[in-house]
């Protein structure tokens, strides 16, 4: 069923304890967490608690849950200290966009010039 925890989701295990992760802000429904290979100075992922493969489906089963991930990805921000002057939102979408766990994420990136267009 939408939203249900998924047996071979490496996300959903850290949202169960599962797997460790370094947590740096939870709540009810969201949980945001520094992302192994860091990209840049900070780099945390903020997924919701529950399961959807990217962001989109999140936002269509969930729109509420959708705007607690991207809240929660603002207060991230906030509380890192080094970004000062602007951080990056990412939501990859697809295999050809680089995603590579299809539980919903965002990558919340800073801390150092961030060039535009991405790669
Ligand atoms: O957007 P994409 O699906 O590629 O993002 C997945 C992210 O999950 C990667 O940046 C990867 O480094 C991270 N990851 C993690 N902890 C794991 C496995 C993957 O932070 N145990």
């Amino acid at each position: 069923m939408a939203g249900e925890p998924q047996a071979d989701c490496l996300f959903c295990k850290i949202v169960a304890g599962d797997v460790p992760a370094t947590v740096v802000r939870e709540t009810e429904t969201v949980v945001a967490f520094r992302d192994i290979t860091p990209q840049a100075p900070t780099h945390v992922l903020v997924i919701p608690k529950a399961h959807y493969p990217d962001a989109a489906s999140l936002a269509t089963a969930e729109p509420g849950l959708a705007a607690d991930v991207l809240r929660v990805a603002g207060e991230v921000a906030e509380q890192e200290k080094t970004i000062d002057s602007g951080y990056r939102i990412v939501f990859n979408t697809g295999s050809g966009a680089g995603q590579t766990v299809f539980h919903a994420h965002a990558h919340v990136l800073g801390g150092r010039g961030l060039a535009w267009p991405p790669g």
